[in-house]
């Protein structure tokens, strides 16, 4: 027998569309009716745009939150010795920065569950990166992930259905929509997967600039304060770290390449910028969950991550000494002048590597694990004509053109200004609430 329904979807529409709250009961209703069919994706369609467009104040934020977190369930890790503590980062071009940190934190005396998804468009998943490592299982049950996080300290992991089914959803239709971009529907989106997770404490990784979603800092700021809102009102230690995407971090941008990169990380090398953010949000990691006097940069460099990340990725099926794929053809973009680099768009280089094949269009298709981009020069750096500036790799040459298209004017080269180069700097603003 069909439910009796407590309020029509057109007339919740209508009240977002004529600038009016969202009642806590309509809010309730609306995502839990669309999570079982109730309201059809056209429906929901014209109430998200409607939301973009007139906004929500923030007790309508929080009850649309709570809504997608109680569609599904909540994980719970009270079983475990340790405080638990996660990152959430909004994603940009080359941040692999889960794949080091996550073992740093375990390795320094915390439990970090980290569920997390798949790249779409320009920004890499961290599951693609891992998938790339042979044998690496992302699907795991809830006790599997139990284990691994007992065992190892860390698990990252695919979310699992039963995590927020309602923001699956709307995920999805907002993606075809044109409405990913409205702070309430993507400060909710975030929070409630992370709500849900468990956690007990949170760092979020806001990122801004060319190659971020939320290019404008000023943007990046209030979303970044809604969401420390949303997790503190839910009772989850949270704070937001608000961090450049105007150039790729690290040098590579790619699955099977930015692997190798965090495991350089992890052997105490690789480059100063992954390096420095990786560091800096463990530490922040660390004091949220209470864990004091340990040292995330000496965990680098003496091998007690390495030792996690080995650890971890074996928990998993994946073989940490197996040799990573490669792509099977290459090739070299060279400078055009020689002198300073002063400007390397990210978004550009995460067009041309989502190009070469390590990114997707549509949800469900494959990625290539060794397609990207290596970069050989970053802004400050000295060229000469001629001299590399990326290696693009991938298993279809046929994708080098419009690789190659993307690349055009990625990067500025020339004196340096008596300013000094126009950059971000990588921390641009810490947000407690
Ligand atoms: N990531 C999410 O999980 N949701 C959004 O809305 C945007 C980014």
């Amino acid at each position: 027998m069909s439910q009796i329904e407590a309020f029509s979807a057109a007339e919740v529409i209508a009240a977002k569309r004529d600038h009016h709250s969202l009642t806590d009961p309509q809010i309730d209703w609306v995502i839990d009716a669309y999570t079982r069919g109730a309201v059809a994706d056209e429906q929901m369609s014209a109430l998200l745009m409607a939301i973009l467009l007139n906004g929500m104040e923030g007790r309508e934020i929080s009850r649309w939150t709570d809504a997608m977190i109680n569609s599904g369930e909540r994980m719970n890790w009270s079983a475990l010795s340790r405080p638990t503590v996660d990152k959430h980062s909004t994603g940009g071009v080359g941040d692999k920065i889960t794949l080091p940190l996550a073992p740093l934190v375990a390795a320094c005396g915390a439990a970090v569950p980290q569920l997390s998804g798949r790249g779409l468009g320009h920004t890499g998943g961290t599951l693609d990166k891992l998938e790339s490592i042979p044998g690496w299982r992302a699907s795991l049950s809830n006790a599997e992930m139990l284990k691994v996080l007992q065992d190892c300290g860390a698990v990252i992991c695919a979310a699992g259905a039963g995590l927020a089914p309602a923001d699956k959803k709307l995920y999805a239709l907002r993606d075809v929509t044109a409405t990913v971009e409205a702070i309430p529907l993507i400060a909710s989106s975030i929070m409630s997967k992370k709500i849900a997770e468990g956690t007990s404490a949170l760092v979020l990784d806001v990122k801004t600039g060319a190659g971020a979603f939320m290019s404008d800092p000023e943007k990046a700021k209030e979303l970044a304060r809604v969401m420390v809102g949303l997790g503190k009102r839910a009772g989850v230690k949270t704070l937001a770290l608000v961090t450049a995407m105007d150039v790729p971090l690290g040098l590579t941008a790619g699955n099977a390449l930015e692997v190798r990169e965090s495991v350089e990380v992890l052997a105490g090398g690789g480059p100063a910028d992954i390096v420095e953010l990786t560091v800096l949000l463990a530490q922040e990691m660390l004091e949220l969950a209470g864990i004091k006097g340990t040292d995330p940069a000496a965990a680098l460099k003496n091998g007690k991550a390495m030792d996690v990340w080995r650890q971890m990725i074996s928990a998993q099926g994946g073989d940490p000494d197996a040799k990573l794929p490669v792509a099977k053809e290459n090739t070299v973009v060279t400078a055009h002048s020689t002198g300073t680099i002063l400007s390397m768009d990210a978004m550009k280089v995460g067009m041309a590597a989502w190009r070469l094949g390590a990114g997707r269009s549509r949800q469900g298709e494959a990625v290539q694990a060794g397609a990207g981009i290596e970069i050989h020069a970053k802004p400050g750096d000295h060229v000469t004509a001629g001299s590399p500036l990326y290696t693009l790799h991938t298993d279809t040459p046929a994708a080098f053109t419009r690789a190659l298209e993307s690349l055009d004017n990625s990067v500025t080269i020339g004196e340096v200004p008596a300013a000094g180069i126009d950059r971000l700097p990588l921390l641009i603003e810490r947000i407690v609430d």
